[in-house]
């Protein structure tokens, strides 16, 4: 199958597979799993936090990030279209008491800095305690500007707010504009990065954050159930995930490149070239083609895809540049 419907289909690699084999292993709730130590503690010094947890999933990790900056009662700011206040089944709400304050994205993935101070409340008994801004990098494909964080940083400094970061997709926003993750992660209390999307980890993500917000972070992982006992096993492969999948982004970012102006020649579909900043690509569908059939037809052929007014087709290590083109020659001859 060649599955262009998310980077989180890809397949653990054969190094991985052989470190999770081979992986020594304890028990992680007891502290004695020194595949897990491991990472946690060359996460942290490599991202530049005092620490790091080891996840069962992003949500999880963006979850245990707004339970430990907010108590009962406190607010978060927010896009609309944040993957922790749209797609995380309102966890903070519902687990945390946390009230999201959602901002319009503009059409960069931005938040403006404006709407953000315009909706942080004042100290007055009628209103939620405004504590946090959530950012994300990238979103929808999208790599926020490096002097935007910065500036969102700054903002959160003065508003004495703390800033977090859904960085589920870091990785490709910092390859994308060639620094590293660290380049990113500077200006974050807290950071979230998925291991089990582009970087092919089978399970897993970590939180990064400060002594003090990472151990509240361990007492709410396990009472979600997310302490995890030979976690080690999963860790080898999220060591490899970050060491060795990291600049193999590129290519992903290239065959979407190639994917979107293959996609754009044809009358059918109408992509933003310039949107196309990593390794996903949005398509307008036209009006007159159905493309719950295509998607249909197009799976027959071996080929996945998520039918939509916009179609999302996302890259990763699965796809090559060869099945790109066997995608479109396929595709042509449906229409
Ligand atoms: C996938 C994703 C998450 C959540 O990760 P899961 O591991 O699927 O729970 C969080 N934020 C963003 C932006 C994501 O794309």
């Amino acid at each position: 199958m060649i599955d262009f419907r998310s980077d989180t289909v890809t397949q653990p690699t054969q190094n991985m597979r052989r470190a999770m084999a081979c992986a020594e292993v304890g028990d992680d709730v007891y502290g004695d799993d020194p595949s897990v130590n491991r990472l946690e503690a060359m996460a942290a010094e490599r991202f530049g936090f005092d620490s790091a947890l080891f996840t069962s999933s992003g949500t999880q990790a963006n979850l245990l990030a707004l339970m430990s900056h907010c108590d009962r009662g406190d607010e978060y700011i927010c896009g609309q279209q944040a993957h922790n206040y749209k797609f995380e089944a309102g966890g903070a709400a519902v687990l945390g008491s946390i009230q999201p304050q959602p901002l319009t994205n503009q059409a960069d993935g931005s938040i403006l800095l404006s709407d953000i101070e315009a909706a942080i409340k004042p100290d007055d008994f009628h209103f939620a305690k405004t504590r946090l801004i959530s950012l994300e990098n990238t979103i929808g494909g999208k790599v926020l500007p490096q002097q935007y964080l910065a500036d969102a940083q700054a903002l959160a400094f003065n508003r004495r707010l703390k800033i977090h970061l859904d960085g589920a997709r870091i990785a490709n926003a910092a390859v994308a504009q060639n620094i590293t993750i660290s380049d990113i992660t500077q200006y974050f209390d807290s950071v979230s990065i998925c291991l089990s999307k582009g970087l092919c980890a089978p399970v897993g993500s970590l939180l990064l954050g400060d002594e003090k917000l990472i151990h509240k972070a361990r007492r709410w992982r396990k009472m979600l159930g997310g302490g995890m006992r030979q976690a080690g096993v999963l860790a080898a492969a999220a060591q490899l995930a970050l060491d060795e999948q990291v600049e193999r982004l590129s290519v992903d970012h290239d065959n979407a490149h190639y994917l979107a102006e293959q996609l754009s020649q044809l009358d059918e579909f109408e992509v933003e070239l310039s949107e196309v900043q990593t390794n996903m690509v949005f398509a307008k569908v036209s009006d007159k083609l159905v493309i719950s059939d295509i998607a249909k037809q197009l799976k027959d052929k071996g080929i996945l895809i998520s039918p939509g007014a916009v179609l999302r087709l996302v890259t990763h290590a699965d796809i090559s540049h060869d099945d790109i083109q066997h995608f479109i020659s396929t595709l042509k001859s449906l229409l």
